[in-house]
């Protein structure tokens, strides 16, 4: 089949089918396609699009997000997980402002130095925003071409990555680059689906070498299984009047920047840090039932371990990277998925309504 083939049969389709009303289809610029693809990494179309809302109507611009502080920015991403995401766009719009004047480049190169960005971003911006003709390679559109070619192989291998990419070039049209941009994208996530394709529906069925062997359901190759380490953590949950303890994690590693529970490895170590930390000689720590947060590359098991005090003045001040968190306090700050639990579930046990702790969402 030539590849125009392909294309225009899902050009077709897309006329007929295809999503236009989603909001970064509304004036696509290159930043707010951006913004958008960048919250489309690992996340629902239906879960982004409130937050590329809440986003865009706070930093309507690569400027007002460059200007902002980067806890700022990361509250408005709490809840979406992946929380590097949200710092690399943060970084990549200081250096749009910084190298190229506030003008976001409109080159595949250029594009592809700023933190965050790889070639199918760059490639779906471009196409998108610009009309350029790039391919792009996210996850909807490698099931589609796997499937479709019957490419064998996790397509997180070099190689069959490299094959992928000769077949998204090759079906890529010169003409309606946006349109079929979008269109591969659509078909990847509303009719060529992880489980299940409504092959009935797709353009491309006839010559789909995957409907064709009866082989939709184990292509593409799913990733090698490997058994996820384990770690364990204990959060200690201080809380007193004002509300409670939060501390501001360092700028790099998965929470890097967002609020949290302070950390200890152990019983024991919470005891030394509240003895060192709280000049409390005897305080009394309750343990609660563990549980686990998945992450992609590990399971972390949290232990909550609780301590009130009746009289923290003196302890534990607020300072830089350090608040006692309630619903007098600012809401403005990034939370992980299982702080913000811990936050309710506090809240619920007060008898306070929710945001009794702050505005509060669910975190990844
Ligand atoms: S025919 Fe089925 S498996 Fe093949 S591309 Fe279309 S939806 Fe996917």
């Amino acid at each position: 089949m030539p590849a125009s083939d392909f294309s225009q049969r899902l050009l077709a389709w897309f006329t007929r089918h295809g999503r236009r009303d989603l909001p970064w289809q509304q004036d696509p610029t290159p930043y707010r396609v951006w913004v958008s693809e960048i919250m489309l990494q690992q996340t629902q179309v239906a879960t982004v699009i409130p937050y590329f809302e809440r986003f865009m109507g706070r930093f309507p611009s690569v400027r007002h997000l460059a200007a902002a502080p980067l806890d700022e920015v990361l509250h408005h991403w709490s809840g979406l997980g992946y929380y590097a995401r949200a710092r690399n766009l943060h970084k990549a719009a200081g250096m749009v402002c910084e190298r190229h004047g506030g003008r976001f480049p409109e080159d595949r190169e250029v594009l592809e130095a700023l933190p965050g960005i790889g070639r199918s971003t760059a490639g779906a911006i471009l196409a998108l925003a610009c009309g350029q003709r790039h391919p792009i390679l996210d996850g909807n559109v490698k099931r589609v071409l796997a499937r479709h070619a019957a490419v064998q192989g996790w397509t997180g291998e070099a190689g069959v990555l490299r094959q992928l990419w000769v077949l998204a070039d090759a079906h890529t049209p010169s003409k309606r680059v946006a349109e079929y941009t979008q269109a591969i994208m659509d078909l990847g996530a509303t009719v060529c689906t992880r489980s299940r394709p409504a092959c009935e529906r797709c353009p491309v069925a006839g010559d789909c070498a995957a409907r064709i062997a009866g082989r939709t359901g184990d292509l593409p190759t799913p990733r090698p299984k490997r058994r996820q380490p384990l770690r364990d953590t204990c959060f200690l949950i201080v809380t007193g009047p004002q509300g409670v303890l939060l501390e501001q994690r360092c700028a790099s590693g998965i929470w890097g920047g967002l609020w949290a529970f302070p950390e200890v490895a152990s019983e024991h170590d919470a005891l030394v840090w509240c003895r060192e930390r709280l000049a409390a000689d005897d305080p009394f720590i309750r343990g609660q039932e563990p549980f686990i947060h998945m992450f992609t590359h590990f399971r972390l098991r949290i232990t909550p371990l609780r301590v009130h005090l009746q009289d923290p003045a003196g302890c534990v001040m607020e300072g830089p990277g350090r608040v006692w968190y309630n619903s007098g306090t600012p809401a403005g700050l990034g939370i992980p998925a299982p702080v913000a639990r811990l936050l309710e579930e506090l809240a619920q046990e007060k008898g306070q309504a929710h945001g009794s702790y702050g505005e509060l969402r669910t975190a990844g």
